[in-house]
């Protein structure tokens, strides 16, 4: 189990303009992104139906977790139990699998209960490392 909001590093949305998921011109893409990439995207969704439990549905603004507010309400009506765990995705095309070695490469084994080698490890902590010093997760290509 991650402690409390570490998956939050690992949010596709992290790496995109912000207002892809306000506006709704671009819900679809917003939608595509939590949907087809993020690879924290059960946890989001049980971050925020913890976080709008209390909110008026008029609050619900945006995309979250690949849904509208409406189908957020609805959810929170319906008092969906969380706790469902997420279904590996098969890597589509524009998303490579990546090579072991590679922090993405962790968070795969990860997501999918495989053992994780130690390069993966050594990855995932350089990254850890890496955030700590400069604010972001993208670590710079090897040479
Ligand atoms: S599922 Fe949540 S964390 Fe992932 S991209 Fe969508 S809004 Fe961001
Ligand atoms: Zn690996």
């Amino acid at each position: 189990m991650e402690t409390s909001r570490e998956w939050e590093l690992k949010a596709a949305c992290r790496w995109e303009d912000p207002d892809i998921w306000f506006s709704k011109a671009t819900w679809t893409k917003a939608k595509r992104i939590c949907n087809q990439v993020c690879p924290v995207r059960e946890e989001c969704l049980e971050a925020i139906l913890a976080r709008e439990s209390l909110t008026a549905d008029t609050y619900r603004v945006g995309i979250v977790a690949g849904l509208t507010g409406a189908q957020r309400a609805k959810l929170h009506a319906a008092g969906r139990a969380p706790k469902k765990k997420a279904t590996p995705k098969p890597p589509g095309p524009g998303r490579p699998r990546a090579e072991c070695g590679t922090k993405s490469a962790y968070e795969r084994h990860r997501r999918n209960g495989e053992p994780i080698d130690q390069a993966c490890r050594d990855a995932n902590a350089q990254a850890g490392r890496e955030y700590r010093r400069t604010g972001s997760t993208k670590v710079p290509a090897p040479c």
